[in-house]
């Protein structure tokens, strides 16, 4: 037999969470879906969380998991696999659901650039974000790898960190970068340094150098990157949501509330933004929630009206 819910939320994270607290708080039959593959799982502490500044991810995940518990939303460890409208639900188990309210919360995957060792340091001294992690590695020698000439930008921004900054131009060419982009790293002191990087040298289990094709190595002791972005929008996708590409990916077209082009299908978190962190991530699940929330409870009054009118 096909269960029903009033909202399924797909994805666990911070937003998928914060608008299932939001609405089992506000007594919805929600039920969280979540595959349990966090974006910030390599990670072991989060920063910039005010009052959880420092909490590891697992726990502060876990937290939210107990709390929503309370108010009888139902989660489980599990992946949709596909979504019809109206709305049915399929899982990867072989479980199908119905609901009357959609919240994609699938977040983005992370693609880092092909050099080996790369993965296997992410996300402890291989960095994509300076407000994730700028703060503890402060002063150190710190490297970039270039991906595309945007990634001035990021050489630029962790000078505000470290005064010590290679910024490595792997893939770019010297030419690719404007006046302005060399005047810029001239002025913030950041090396800009030619050549493919080949691998990282590390002693210890810590990074201790970059290593270039001409094997020449660089001593560094963090290394920051900007990993592609993926985000996870496919059951946005099959369910016809209008998406806008930027240069970090393609994203739902929503409203101030969350809302997609898609009626009683909303999004929130990094499934609708590449730079929402953890506490935008979790405004925006608040946000979806409350409004989702107010939406059923005004089509079901309309309803109810209609139906003593007629
Ligand atoms: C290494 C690293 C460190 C970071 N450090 C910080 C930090 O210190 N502070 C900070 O604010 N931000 C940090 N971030 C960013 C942070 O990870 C994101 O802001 C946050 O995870 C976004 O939350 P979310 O709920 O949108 O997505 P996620 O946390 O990625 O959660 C999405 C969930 O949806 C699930 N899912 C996906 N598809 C499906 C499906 N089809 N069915 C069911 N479930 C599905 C996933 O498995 C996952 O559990 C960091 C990121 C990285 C990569």
């Amino acid at each position: 037999m096909t269960e029903n819910y009033e909202v399924v939320v797909v994805g666990g994270g911070a937003a998928g969470l914060s608008a299932a607290l939001v609405l089992g708080r506000a007594r919805r039959h929600t039920l969280v879906v979540d595959a349990g593959e966090p974006r910030n799982a390599p990670a072991a502490h989060m920063q910039g969380y005010l009052s959880r500044d420092g909490m590891s991810p697992a726990d502060f995940l876990a937290a939210g998991r107990e709390e929503i518990a309370r108010y009888g939303v139902e989660l489980v460890r599990d992946r949709v696999a596909d979504v019809a409208e109206g709305f049915t639900v399929d899982l990867a188990s072989g479980r199908t659901v119905r609901a009357r309210r959609l919240v994609i919360a699938t977040g983005l995957k992370d693609e880092l650039p092909a050099v080996p060792g790369l993965a296997e340091r992410f996300g402890r001294d291989v960095l994509h974000c300076p407000y994730c992690h700028g703060w503890e590695v402060r002063d150190q020698a710190f490297g970039v790898l270039a991906t595309t000439p945007m990634s001035v930008h990021q050489a630029l921004i962790v000078s505000q960190w470290s005064k010590d900054v290679s910024f490595f131009l792997h893939t770019v060419a010297e030419q690719e970068l404007s006046d302005d982009d060399l005047r810029r790293l001239a002025a913030a002191g950041v090396r800009v340094v030619p050549g493919e990087v080949s691998g990282l040298v590390t002693r210890d289990d810590r990074l201790t150098g970059v290593r270039l094709t001409d094997g020449t190595t660089h001593d560094r002791e963090v290394l920051f990157v900007a990993p592609r972005a993926v985000p996870q929008t496919d059951l946005l996708r099959r369910l016809g949501a209008e998406l806008r590409e930027t240069p970090f990916g393609a994203y739902p077209v929503v409203d101030e509330t969350g809302l997609t082009s898609v009626p009683g299908v909303w999004s929130a978190g990094n499934a609708t933004g590449f730079a929402e962190q953890v506490v935008n991530a979790a405004a925006g699940g608040y946000r979806a929630g409350a409004t989702i929330n107010g939406e059923l409870l005004m089509t079901d009054l309309d309803a109810a009206v209609a139906a003593v009118r007629v």
